[in-house]
């Protein structure tokens, strides 16, 4: 039986976008927190498909799947010295998830710039709409946006390593 589709935003969803838009081949913020625990739970539920402004521009997807895999390999430890069973895992989930070229027929989908309709205009004053602002945008942001970049930079290198010299039978590429 297919899974149903579980949509996912890129900036401000996965990547916590706090430096804004430098181009869609350019990724620099860090994950947010929980990102990987959340899709390691969520492909077993769901057929999930990641889906953004990014998609349709040159560099885009290869720049998201590059930093969902960088993201994976931080999480399970995919190093050398690490479980192979880590590695394993975080294939797995980069192998399980998508990235159309056009919006999914979703169950459901989880965006940091959207509001869920409930059948009722009145909720939406579009005055206030203007006022929307996303969590990233907010005076107090999440833990995530402080990491350190020298962090994140170390962890791709470490990634890239690992790749490199992974056995065959992962099919990594
Ligand atoms: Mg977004």
């Amino acid at each position: 039986m297919r899974k149903p589709i579980l949509c996912l935003d890129f900036d401000g969803v996965l990547h916590s976008y706090s430096s804004g838009w430098k181009g869609a081949d350019v990724i620099p913020d860090p994950p947010t927190d929980g990102m990987v625990a959340f899709l390691d739970k969520a492909v077993e539920v769901f057929d999930v498909q990641i889906f953004s402004s990014r998609t349709h521009q040159p560099g885009g997807v290869e720049a998201m799947k590059a930093f969902i895999w960088d993201a994976l390999g931080n999480h399970f430890d995919c190093s050398f010295a690490g479980d192979p069973r880590g590695l394993e895992r975080a294939l797995a989930i980069r192998d399980a998830i998508s990235y159309p070229t056009e919006k999914p027929p979703a169950m459901v989908s989880i965006d940091d710039r959207a509001l869920c309709f409930t059948g009722n205009w009145s909720d939406f004053d579009p005055k206030r709409l203007k006022e929307f602002q996303p969590w990233n945008k907010s005076k107090s942001p999440g833990s995530t946006i402080s990491v350190s970049r020298n962090a994140t930079l170390i962890r791709r290198i470490r990634m890239a390593l690992t790749l490199i010299f992974a056995p065959a039978r992962t099919g990594a590429a």
